[in-house]
Formats: C-alpha cells, structure tokens, sequence
C-alpha cells in the first residue's frame, strides 16, 4: 500500500522534537505540506525544516496561551492556502509530587491542562470549524472524495498509555490530562462525523524522547522497559508512521479510535 499525502496540509504540534519531530518528517517524506509548530527550540527546529525546506514551514506558538493558539492556526491557514490534517502531539509531562507546596502544584496543574489539553480543545475547535466551513456540498465531489479517501479533515491527538492505565502519583496530573484529551478525542469522532470530521486517538507508552528521559532520570531504566515486549524502547520513527496513515484518510472508518504504540506493555 502506497500512502500518499501529496496535496495535503499537517499541522504538528510540538515537531521540533521527539514524537513530532519524526511525525513531521514522515508527513513530508510522504508528500505533504507541514506546518511544524515549536515553541522555544528554533534550532532545533530550523535544522527540521532544512531537510526538507519546500514542504515543511515553520510557526512558533506558546500553546499555554490560546490567544497564540489562535494565532497560530490563523497563521497556518493563510500562508499554506488551508489545513486538511490537526496532529495534536504537542505536551509537558511535569513531575508533581503529592508534597509539592501548594503554589508548585496549582502552577504544574494549570500549565499542564494548558498545554496538554486546552491548546489541543482550541485547535480542535478551530479545525473543525474550518474543516465544516470547506467541505464540499457537491454529492458528485464528495463521491470522488470517497474514491480518493479523501475530504473533510482528520483530528489525530496524542495522548499516552498513562490515560488508561494511570500513571505514578508524580504524574497523575499528565495522566488526567491525556485522559481528557481521549474524551475529547472520542466526542468529535462521535458529533462531528456529519461534517466529515475524523478524529483518531494515539497512545504511546514510553518512547525514547527528552520529555521520557526525564522519568527514566527519575524512576530508572528498568521500570521504563518494564513489561515491554520488544527487545528495545520505542523510538518516535516507530510512532510516525501510524500517524501518516491516519492522515492519509485510509482508515477513516476507524475514526474515534485509539492506536495504542506501547509494545504490549498495557492492553485494554
Ligand atoms: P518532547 O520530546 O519533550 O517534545 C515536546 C514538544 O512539545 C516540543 O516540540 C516542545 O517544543 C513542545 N512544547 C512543550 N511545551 C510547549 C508549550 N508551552 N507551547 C508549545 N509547545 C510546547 O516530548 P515527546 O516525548 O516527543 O512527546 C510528544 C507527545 O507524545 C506529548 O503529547 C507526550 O505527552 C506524548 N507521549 C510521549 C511519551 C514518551 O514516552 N515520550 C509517551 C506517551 C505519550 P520546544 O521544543 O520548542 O520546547
């Protein structure tokens, strides 16, 4: 099976990294136009964009701020013409231990809600809107759209293992966190599908990245590879590609799922 998304719009979140990072780079290898969101990593990010510089363009947001989401959105859609594709990877996983003082923990909940699902709910927000406002109305162009497996738009929303199986108390704040980003997820799936709204939920257990270094600098080596059931930890290349074929609109008809990537470390 060929997966192409030539003539198609991605906007990643958090593609100056880890999980994102690969996803963007997949999506463009792939064919697509990439809008890769960052935040504070500009050479990180430039670096991204010099592999492949005629299809992946940049836009800096700070997701804790949903005016800048707002921004951000606005801003993709005016320079890359529309946007077909929301891949919400974006996230903090901030450890929060039960005796933080009181300030830490409120300050580690809000930025984690923030980042983790308010940016997400606002981008959803705003795509589903724009998707609705550009579908077609002609029966005769939505038929082609069926053959071609396209129309419409794909909502694909990283969450993690942590929203079903929980996670150590230090995070239980994350794991909320993605636990509300899978309900989001499954109500557009369910109410939007009319408007020709897929959404699709991804859930990686540990995947080797900077943002799990630092629960492996915390908890240890062994607890990250604890249960797996590959001989090695997941890398974001091994992430990447179920993303493309969600976007590609080859499995829309699993829209309200979720994609687990955890290496048969926690089944459901
Ligand atoms: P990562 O390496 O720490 O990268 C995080 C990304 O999010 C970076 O691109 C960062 O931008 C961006 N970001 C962080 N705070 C932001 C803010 N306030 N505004 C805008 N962007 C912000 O993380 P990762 O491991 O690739 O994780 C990607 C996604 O997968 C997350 O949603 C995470 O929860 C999920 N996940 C990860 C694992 C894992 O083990 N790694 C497991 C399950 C789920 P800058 O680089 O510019 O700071």
């Amino acid at each position: 099976m060929h997966v192409d998304l030539s003539d198609t719009t991605v906007l990643v979140t958090g593609a100056s990294r880890g999980i994102g990072r690969a996803i963007a780079r997949e999506c463009a290898a792939s064919g697509a136009r990439v809008a890769a969101h960052y935040v504070r990593s500009s050479t990180e990010a430039a670096s991204l964009q010099a592999e492949a510089p005629d299809r992946i363009h940049l836009f800096q947001a700070d997701l804790t701020d949903l005016d800048a989401c707002g921004e951000l959105f606005h801003a993709v859609v005016d320079r890359l013409g529309g946007l077909d594709v929301l891949v919400n990877n974006a996230g903090v996983a901030l450890p929060l231990p039960l005796d933080a003082d009181a300030d830490t923990w409120r300050a580690g909940w809000e930025e984690t809600m923030h980042v983790n699902v308010r940016a997400a709910e606002y981008l959803c927000r705003l795509a589903i809107g724009h998707f609705t406002e550009h579908r077609t109305d002609s029966l005769s162009e939505r038929l082609t759209d069926h053959l071609t497996k396209r129309g419409g738009g794909r909502i694909i929303n990283i969450a993690s293992r942590a929203a079903f199986r929980g996670d150590v108390p230090a995070y239980m704040t994350y794991a909320a966190s993605k636990g509300a980003l899978v309900a989001l997820t499954r109500s557009i799936a369910r109410g939007c599908g009319d408007a020709g709204v897929r959404a699709f939920v991804v859930a990686p257990g540990f995947v080797r990245t900077d943002m799990a270094r630092d629960f492996i600098d915390a908890y240890g080596e062994d607890h990250v590879l604890e249960g797996i059931a590959t001989d090695r930890l997941t890398e974001p290349e091994d992430v990447a590609p179920i993303v493309v074929f969600l976007a590609s609109g080859r499995a829309d008809h699993a829209t309200g799922s979720t994609i687990d990537v955890n290496a048969a470390s926690y089944m459901r």
